[in-house]
């Protein structure tokens, strides 16, 4: 595209003029005008000229800049520093003040929020699987390559079937703009959000309009920048990480907040899958299930879960990561052999820490492998919190959104999809 974002440079291939099977399906003028116009606004040089704004004596045009980083990212600069993941973060942090922010967040407290209300929305779907033919399966919906790829390609075959849960990215923008800012008694528009994400297709979802006020002219998450794109900052200001001041991130909740980092479970994406099948099991079966078996099917990436009682399959999950494998996973869904109750989908092989934004290898177009298995490496160094016994989050839930069952949670952590037509490439091979 115009602006170099496509959201399925993952294992697209060319050769001639034909789009291969496991091509991008969606890059035929995968960007609109108006969205190319939106994705150039989130920029390094757009976060410059908003910190440029702050030193100039017009107080109007002031903002309170607020950084959030994705959990995915933070093993990056771990390898990249050359240090553990926590004095990783807080060095990165101190580099972040110093341009100017003023709070810096974690993300995992948002996808704690992300994680429980899919697993609420898994059971009701599982109940009423009977008498609502799109229930069942339920894909995850944390991915906006997937999300985008099933709103213009796949349509109404699957989008009734995303779980509706917002992702971490817009769970957080939310936390952001309508907590955090009030308790800051700043209004939404005077606080710049940044979000440092592992790829390019946040950037994406970042400008989807159910997360623009337009009253306010603002956006959840105004800018986006890749892990690879604060590394490159750094390297052109010829920052010496051992010169930078160690500094702890900021909570939503303010001193009230533990910042000690955690992670959810899973290979480094959040472990929808793990933490929804647990919490299934106990819920719709009294089963408690302490470690999890997957079984590869085609490859590491197309993997299932099994939950059995007395030889009867009750549950049967799947993680599906990678265009190739969504594909396999599409041709089975048109003739309606999906065995799965949920199917974890991602769209780079290997999950979210070979993010294209961060991933890739310096000679450009693929991964980097030692660096990716680096990053797993420095990820599960961190201890897993589950959500469930997260005090925050209960915190949250009470003050912020009046409940769990409130119309409130409803409507600040869920979203929705639209289909988009869009006609499918042509030569496409199935
Ligand atoms: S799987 Fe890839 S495209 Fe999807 S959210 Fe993770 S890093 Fe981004």
């Amino acid at each position: 595209t115009a602006t170099g974002v496509c959201v399925l440079r993952r294992d697209t291939v060319h050769e001639g003029s034909q789009l291969l099977l496991s091509a991008c399906l969606s890059c035929d003028g995968c960007l609109s005008e108006e969205e190319s116009l939106k994705i150039s606004q989130q920029s390094l040089e757009e976060v410059e000229r908003v910190l440029a704004l702050n030193k100039k004596c017009d107080v109007s045009k002031h903002k309170v800049l607020v950084a959030s980083i994705c959990p995915q990212s933070l093993p990056f600069f771990a390898v990249k520093f050359g240090l553990d993941i926590t004095e990783a973060a807080h060095k990165l942090c101190g580099f972040l003040k110093t341009l100017g922010v003023q709070f810096v967040f974690d993300t995992t407290l948002a996808a704690g929020f992300s994680i429980l209300e899919s697993q609420r929305e898994f059971i009701q779907r599982y109940r009423r699987r009977h008498h609502d033919s799109h229930a069942l399966p339920m894909f995850t919906s944390s991915c906006p390559g997937w999300i985008r790829y099933s709103e213009r390609v796949l349509g109404s075959l699957v989008t009734p079937h995303i779980c509706t849960a917002r992702s971490p990215q817009q769970v957080m923008g939310c936390l952001v703009k309508k907590y955090f800012s009030k308790q800051q008694k700043l209004s939404p528009e005077k606080v710049y959000h940044v979000l440092v994400a592992p790829c390019f297709d946040k950037k994406l979802e970042a400008v989807r309009e159910e997360f623009y006020n337009s009253l306010l002219e603002t956006r959840d998450v105004d800018c986006v920048l890749t892990s690879g794109e604060i590394y490159c900052l750094m390297e052109q200001r010829k920052v010496s990480v051992e010169e930078l001041d160690s500094v702890p991130l900021d909570h939503v909740l303010g001193e009230a907040g533990d910042v000690a980092l955690v992670r959810h479970e899973g290979r480094g994406s959040e472990g929808f899958l793990e933490h929804v099948f647990k919490h299934a099991a106990k819920e719709l079966f009294g089963l408690d299930v302490h470690e999890i078996t997957y079984k590869h099917l085609r490859n590491r990436d197309f993997q299932e879960v099994t939950l059995e009682r007395d030889g009867e399959t009750l549950l049967q999950f799947a993680a599906v990561y990678g265009f190739r494998n969504i594909q396999t996973l599409v041709h089975r869904m048109r003739k309606g052999r999906v065995p799965y109750q949920l199917v974890e989908v991602l769209s780079c092989p290997g999950g979210c820490l070979s993010g294209r934004g961060q991933a890739e290898s310096e000679a450009g177009g693929k991964v980097d492998k030692v660096l990716i298995q680096q990053m797993e490496e420095a990820y599960s160094s961190l201890p897993i919190r589950l959500p469930e016994v997260n005090p925050a989050l209960h915190t949250l839930y009470q003050e912020w959104l009046q409940g769990q069952d409130s119309q409130q949670a409803s409507t600040l952590l869920h979203t929705q999809y639209r289909n988009q037509s869009h006609t499918q490439p042509p030569h496409m091979q199935w």
